[in-house]
């Protein structure tokens, strides 16, 4: 595996690479890898000749109060687990390599309507540093395929709709959420999680399977069943931040005759802010 800290370095290499007709796949990382990051990267070993992940804790989709200092930089056992699976080029570039003008003066890629619910209701400002920063790593890497975690699902619809509506040459692929084995789903803020909470964590990923059954025997009567799955979490001493159910590709929230509907949910413990969603059609 080669490393690479540099924007230049890297696309030295990625433009030989091109020249002799290699596919480049790519993983955006923030690192503190686990096995749900390496499931994307052996994905995208499957469909391309070369696979580029990128480890980089971007500043520019944390607010203030987030926690973007704490945020877990494991840079030596990271690189190590991607070399042992395979990856071909890690790019891991510091705050200036990224942003040589500073966070201020940066121009945005800003992606309307669909980032203001849901996440992006508790988190403004998000998603304009997510699709700011995947821009600017797709145009530094400039991939045939890219592909992201539907454990982070509205992220995933933002980027395939930014993809869409800028016409960028690259194909979106997902990857499923790799869970722990009573369902949590992994997370590199699951280490915030007590020992007292560990055990009820699971009540958001059950109250989301429990609507997503219920509208699969029929019931169509959305608020309802998101305030009882609500209350299920609050019981369980969580306070929700949301759970919606919304149409899969524009994430508005599901009409009756929507065929494919995505149950997405967050709530707070008392460090953490955990998100799962499940979707009603298999993509
Ligand atoms: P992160 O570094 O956690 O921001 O995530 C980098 C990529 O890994 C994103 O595409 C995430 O959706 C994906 N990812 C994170 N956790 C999981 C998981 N448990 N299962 C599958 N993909 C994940």
């Amino acid at each position: 595996m080669k490393v690479f800290h540099t924007v230049s370095g890297l696309r030295d290499d990625l433009v030989r690479d091109r020249i002799q007709g290699l596919r480049i796949g790519f993983v955006p990382t923030m690192g503190n890898l686990h096995e749900g990051h390496l499931a994307l990267l052996k994905q995208a070993k499957k469909t391309n000749d070369i696979v580029v992940c990128s480890i980089f804790v971007n500043a520019l989709q944390f607010s203030l109060n987030e926690d973007w200092d704490k945020y877990p930089r494991t840079y030596q056992s990271d690189s190590e687990k991607l070399r042992d699976a395979g990856c071909d080029y890690l790019f891991h570039p510091d705050d200036t390599e990224m942003y040589p003008n500073g966070l201020d003066t940066q121009s945005r890629v800003i992606c309307p309507t669909m980032t203001d619910v849901l996440c992006g209701a508790s988190r403004p400002g998000h998603f304009e540093g997510v699709t700011t920063v995947v821009s600017k790593l797709f145009n530094i890497v400039q991939p045939d395929e890219a592909v992201f975690g539907i454990k982070d699902y509205q992220q995933l619809a933002v980027i395939r709709r930014m993809v869409e509506d800028l016409c960028l040459p690259i194909q979106i692929s997902s990857a499923p959420i790799h869970r722990e084995t009573d369902g949590l789903a992994m997370s590199s803020r699951n280490r915030y999680i007590t020992d007292d909470e560990r055990p009820l964590v699971t009540v958001l990923k059950d109250s989301l399977d429990w609507i997503a059954e219920q509208i699969r025997d029929g019931n169509k009567e959305f608020s309802e069943l998101e305030n009882m799955a609500a209350e299920r979490v609050s019981e369980a001493g969580f306070k929700v931040d949301y759970i919606t159910c919304s149409n899969s590709k524009t994430l508005d929230l599901a009409a009756y005759d929507d065929e494919d509907i995505t149950v997405l949910g967050a709530m707070f413990t008392q460090a953490a802010r955990l998100i799962d969603n499940v979707s009603l059609v298999k993509d």
